[in-house]
């Protein structure tokens, strides 16, 4: 069933739907945790989890269909659109402990995902949806990830068209060539991201397309498995915090989802905090935060070098708002200097992080210096995607070419004379004979 997070109305799952027709709320998927406690005990459910580890192929390999039954059960096996995802990393290393100064400190990397970024868990779950229900056509709005992700998990669908609108300028080139590749009709929008969102509402209640934002309440439990997965690979051990970039608040609410559910399956004892991070440019879930969440504020979103995250009216705001309050959760904003001083200090400890997720990592920063987040409490910061998908502003950094930005771990490229003595010069490496 979907259940109406305003007024607790209920809908068959099967019925394509966003909103209440009571309130206008957005829907989430009533997971059957009765039914999950009443098939297996707890011990039993990690046991299984721990031994599809185990497989090499579909879908039991995916780090999205090792927990099915958790997800959504409904789909049967042989309709499921899987690439893999999942299964990301938890970065630990010692040069990321030491340049964080942080002991207990790890970084789930949902970029090392097929299509390098989250939105893979979320639409292996939509797309395979789309497939059961025998929709002819998806579409997204999109500030790049997720037309990416949409694109590539379509197309694997025989006569499944897809459809993508994008913010005109305002997504990467490695995010543009993307949906381009798959072949997906790509349409560049002359707005922002919060501009094509509201086309899309409009297009999709005139004609009979499935819509793949985070408003749809199957993709949620795909992204569920952020949290779900990180407490596997920590034996259920809990973090004390998850620290998550907040842009459409899609993520962090299926996140919170996630733990809340992972609390009543008693597969925890304990709940984790969460930390939801905006760019100043584009910050309205934190000032929602600041006001206690008395009202939703939108803000028209300025500029930022975290675009995916460039978002002023947050779809998911009533959602988000709940999950952070259940989780004693805050909220924080951090600005460009700090976000891509942190994406540096992060890559130059091997793990390669987009803006959005340097995001994430400063406002962790920014709670320890305000005494929020202990030096020595666990925590696990979310990067949301791979740094190769946003090359331009890592080479500006390191070429002090971002304006308004002293790179503090600028390592620029040095141009050389190709000779041996140059690079002897260069490295420092003085011939003995
Ligand atoms: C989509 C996205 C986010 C934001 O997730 P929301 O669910 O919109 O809050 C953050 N970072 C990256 C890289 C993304 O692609
Ligand atoms: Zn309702």
């Amino acid at each position: 069933m979907l259940r109406c997070t305003g007024c607790g109305e209920r809908f068959p799952i099967l019925e394509i739907r966003y909103r209440c027709d009571q309130c206008n709320a957005l829907l989430e998927v009533d997971t059957d945790l009765e039914a999950m406690r009443k098939a297996r005990k707890p011990s039993e459910w990690k046991e299984l989890f721990q031994e599809r580890l185990g497989h090499f192929r579909p879908p039991y390999a995916s780090g999205v269909w090792r927990y099915h039954e958790w997800i959504l059960p409904q789909i049967p096996v042989e309709r499921i659109v899987t690439k893999l995802e999942g299964s990301t990393p938890l970065y630990s290393g010692e040069t990321l402990r030491r340049s964080l100064d942080a002991p207990a400190v790890f970084i789930k990397h949902e970029g090392e995902n097929p299509t390098l970024s989250f939105k893979d868990r979320g639409m292996t779950v939509g797309v395979s949806w789309a497939r059961h229900i025998q929709s002819k056509a998806v579409i997204c709005a999109s500030t790049g990830d997720t037309s990416a992700a949409m694109a590539a998990y379509a197309s694997e669908v025989p006569g499944l068209r897809g459809i993508v609108l994008l913010p005109r300028d305002k997504v990467t080139f490695e995010q543009l060539a993307q949906p381009i590749a798959s072949g997906c009709l790509t349409l560049a929008l002359d707005t922002d991201f919060d501009g094509c969102m509201r086309v899309l509402q409009e297009f999709c209640q005139r004609h009979p397309v499935y819509v793949l934002n985070s408003l749809n309440p199957i993709r949620i439990e795909g992204q569920k498995t952020i949290g779900i997965e990180t407490l596997q690979q920590l034996q259920w051990q809990p973090p004390d915090w998850f620290v998550i970039p907040v842009g459409n608040a899609g993520n962090i609410s299926a996140l919170g989802k996630g733990l809340l559910e992972a609390r009543e399956l008693g597969l925890i004892d304990r709940l984790p905090r969460i930390a939801g991070v905006q760019v100043e440019a584009a910050n309205p879930l934190y000032l929602s935060y600041k006001n206690g969440f008395r009202e939703a504020v939108s803000v028209e979103a300025g500029q930022t070098l975290a675009s995916a995250i460039r978002i002023g009216q947050p779809v998911s705001y009533h959602k988000a708002a709940k999950v952070i309050q259940q989780l004693d959760g805050v909220v924080e904003e951090v600005g460009e200097q700090a976000i891509m001083d942190a994406k540096a200090r992060v890559d130059a400890c091997g793990v390669s992080i987009c803006p959005n997720s340097g995001a994430a990592v400063a406002g962790y920063l920014k709670l320890r210096t305000a005494g929020i987040i202990g030096r020595d409490e666990r925590v696990v910061l979310i990067a949301t995607a791979h740094g190769a998908k946003f090359s331009q502003s890592t080479l500006d950094y390191h070429r002090s070419e971002l304006s308004g930005i002293t790179p503090r771990g600028a390592n620029p490229v040095q141009p050389l004379a190709a000779t041996l003595e140059a690079v002897e010069q260069a490295t420092g490496f003085v011939r003995t004979s």
